[in-house]
């Protein structure tokens, strides 16, 4: 592939005023010094604050694309609503918090050219999130290895790069809950990560709360595997021969120790009960998420919509 080949880097907003001009004066220099063709779409994922019109400013850059989405879609599907109008060869995701370091976009480009790779996905070194990130990110990174079956050691960052088949592949996916990291694994043949540095959020606010993170998580789980689904049932399997199990040896302790004996474990039953009333509505949530997730594709709404593209060969 020509050294030339253009780069779209691709960046999900939602309420980061503070930091989008910083973003820019960052970028700028690197892709400069690259010299070679490229394109900054930052994708306005219903931002409640300035953020848009910060954005709409920053389109004096001929270089800048701005994507409004009509309301808040969540992180990936505003990935997705750049990679639709991305025109690169080469197609570069990053955070807008600039907690991915922009000086480390030419490692990426360098590694996926020298070679020849599709999807290159970064390592975090010395991450700059609360403890209780990190431990949740352990205990994904090893489900996620797992059912991908992708030795990827870091799937939550977001700076990485894929070759355009990749992400044309993706968009033809039109798939609602989904994981950006772990598709273009599915869709990419050589893929490798590179470490690179992690910055403390330049400003303003994490957006995900605990809720939205579980729920991202579940969506990676979801769309790629029937796991949950199969724990349920062999776990319920497991809980019932443990119950049977149970059943027969209370009914002849009670033979061997009489009916005196028995009434003493009244309570314990109750607690063994509760615990069984308790994993069978945390199956029935399991079951509620995955009947969601169906219900949303069946629906067939479309994953984003884009109100309006500003910048230089857009409409406006
Ligand atoms: N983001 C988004 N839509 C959302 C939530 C987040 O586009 O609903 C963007 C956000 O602006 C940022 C990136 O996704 O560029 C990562 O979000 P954040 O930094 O809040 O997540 P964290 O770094 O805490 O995982
Ligand atoms: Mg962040």
């Amino acid at each position: 592939m020509s050294s030339q080949a253009m780069i779209s880097l691709v960046i999900p907003v939602y309420n980061e005023e503070e930091n989008l001009r910083l973003l820019i004066e960052r970028i700028h220099p690197v892709m400069q010094q690259m010299n070679r063709p490229y394109e900054i779409i930052l994708v306005d994922d219903g931002s409640k604050d300035n953020s848009l019109s910060i954005l709409k400013n920053l389109t004096v850059w001929p270089e800048v694309k701005v994507v409004a989405l009509v309301r808040n879609y969540g992180q990936h599907a505003a990935i997705f609503a750049g990679f639709s109008i991305a025109k690169g060869e080469i197609i570069i995701t990053l955070d807008a918090d600039l907690q991915n370091p922009p000086e480390e976009i030419p490692g990426l480009v360098l590694k996926m050219e020298d070679g020849e790779y599709d999807v290159v996905g970064t390592i975090r070194t010395q991450r700059q999130d609360s403890i209780f990130r990190i431990m949740a990110s352990k205990l994904i990174n090893m489900v996620a290895r797992k059912i991908t079956k992708v030795g990827m050691s870091d799937w939550g960052c977001m700076l990485r790069a894929y070759r355009r088949p990749v992400v044309e592949r993706m968009i033809a996916c039109h798939e609602h809950s989904t994981f950006i990291p772990a598709l273009a694994v599915y869709f990419g043949k050589h893929v490798t990560e590179i470490k690179v540095a992690h910055d403390e959020r330049a400003r303003g606010l994490s957006n995900y709360p605990l809720r939205k993170l579980i729920n991202l998580q579940f969506d990676l789980v979801s769309s790629f595997s029937d796991l949950p689904l199969k724990a349920l049932l062999y776990g319920g399997i497991v809980m019932a021969s443990g119950g049977i199990l149970f059943g027969i040896s209370l009914a002849v302790a009670r033979l061997v120790y009489g009916a005196h004996w028995a009434a003493q474990g009244i309570f314990t039953l109750f607690a063994i009960l509760f615990v069984f009333v308790g994993l069978q509505f945390f199956a029935f949530g399991i079951l509620g998420e995955y009947i969601g997730r169906i219900y949303r594709e069946v629906r067939k709404r479309p994953e984003y919509v884009i109100d309006k593209v500003y910048g230089s060969d857009a409409s406006e």
